[in-house]
């Protein structure tokens, strides 16, 4: 682009090189309406939000994002933090307590449909709400819910009503937790299917804002997410996400292990089980993902040999970041979580060695299943 152009939906100036950022129109997609001779540009996600009805979510960078964040607590207004249950380090908001002040938060963990019919709903908000705890954060209500599916939309909508106060409420999350879907959904629920939102309905839709108006002048806004970097998918190519992002229902993977025994989740994790009894290790990541298991004597060679190939993703293992080993034992039996890839329920009274490419996150938690 030589002179600047900018959307006339959101003003921001309009860039063809990142999908993720303010303001993107695919190349494509600009040059055809510069050759038509037309020259009002949207957006591509104001073009969603125009001619579909959708939302999409932006990024923006930390800066930008501790700025927004910081002017939610000047403001009073009722926060809805969603977070991913899949990946619920990876989605944590730092220091969200802090910038909220004294406004009241409603958490939501999405994606709840992944988790095995097996687990008890309750047992999984109690969690929730633990977590958020050792986050300093203390939700005026949990819920648990899927927008995909639609499974507790209506008692979120009933949960933000009772606490809105006639006021305002920002949505926050970090990108990938499903905001957009979710938003999306209750948008759908609350005016029906019907082509009624563009964004003349939206007057105060910003560079960085989707305001949705509530039914007494205040408004539901959509805030950018911000991506957090320990985020797994971020060391793989866009057709690799399905490896590792499930879209249905978490079937465990179970496997018999007598130490020193290995297990590679692709290429991109390696689980050690160095010493303990002889115990079933019971694995959740999406579906497609191949599981190895090996001898730990030959795991490295076979690393080595196997990576980028049989052990994939990634295909390209010379962009991953090298593995660092992290070494732990557990009491009880815990699940071992990988953010973003998933978790392992490991054994109790057990060694373990964790290999991840640098920089990836992993946490202990009490057993979800
Ligand atoms: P955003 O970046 O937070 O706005 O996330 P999106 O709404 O774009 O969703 C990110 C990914 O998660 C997409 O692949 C969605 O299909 C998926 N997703 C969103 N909500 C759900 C959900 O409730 N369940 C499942 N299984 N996937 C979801």
């Amino acid at each position: 682009m030589t002179e600047a152009l900018y959307c006339i939906g959101c003003g921001a100036q309009l860039q063809s090189t990142d999908p993720q950022g303010a303001g993107y129109i695919p190349a494509a997609a600009l040059a055809k309406q510069q050759a038509s001779g037309n020259e009002t540009y949207y957006c591509q996600r104001c073009f969603r939000l125009r001619h579909y009805n959708e939302i999409a979510d932006v990024a923006i960078d930390d800066d930008e994002f501790t700025r927004l964040l910081n002017s939610l607590g000047q403001k009073k207004a009722l926060i809805v933090n969603v977070v991913d249950l899949f990946d619920f380090d990876g989605s944590v908001i730092p220091g969200l307590h802090r910038f909220v002040g004294k406004n009241p938060v409603i958490l939501v963990g999405n994606k709840a449909d992944l988790l095995p019919h097996s687990v008890r709903r309750a047992r999984v908000t109690d969690w929730l709400k633990r977590q958020a705890a050792v986050q300093g954060l203390h939700p005026i209500a949990t819920l648990l819910t899927s927008a995909k599916k639609n499974f507790q939309l209506d008692e979120l909508l009933a949960t933000i009503e009772k606490y809105r106060q006639h006021g305002d409420v920002y949505v926050v999350g970090t990108t990938n937790v499903g905001k957009s879907t979710l938003i999306n959904a209750i948008i759908k629920s609350t005016v029906g299917n019907q082509d009624v939102i563009t964004t003349s309905q939206f007057p105060g839709t910003t560079l960085d804002q989707i305001q949705i108006p509530l039914a007494d002048g205040h408004d539901l806004i959509d805030t950018p997410g911000i991506i957090n970097g320990t985020q797994i998918a971020h060391l793989l190519a866009k057709d690799e996400l399905h490896y590792i992002s499930p879209q249905n229902e978490l079937k465990p993977k179970i496997f018999q292990l007598t130490p020193p025994q290995t297990l590679f989740l692709g290429g991109l994790a390696r689980l050690d089980f160095v010493s303990g009894q002889r115990a079933s290790l019971a694995v959740y990541v999406e579906n497609n993902l191949l599981v190895h298991r090996t001898k730990t004597a030959t795991a490295a060679e076979f690393y080595d040999k196997h990576a980028g190939e049989l052990l994939t993703p990634p295909a390209d293992i010379s962009k991953m970041p090298a593995f660092k080993r992290h070494t732990f034992a557990t009491k009880e039996a815990q699940d071992l979580v990988i953010a973003g890839l998933g978790w392992i329920k490991l054994s109790p009274a057990s060694h373990f060695d964790l290999y991840l490419p640098a920089g990836v996150g992993f946490s202990l938690r009490n057993p979800i299943v």
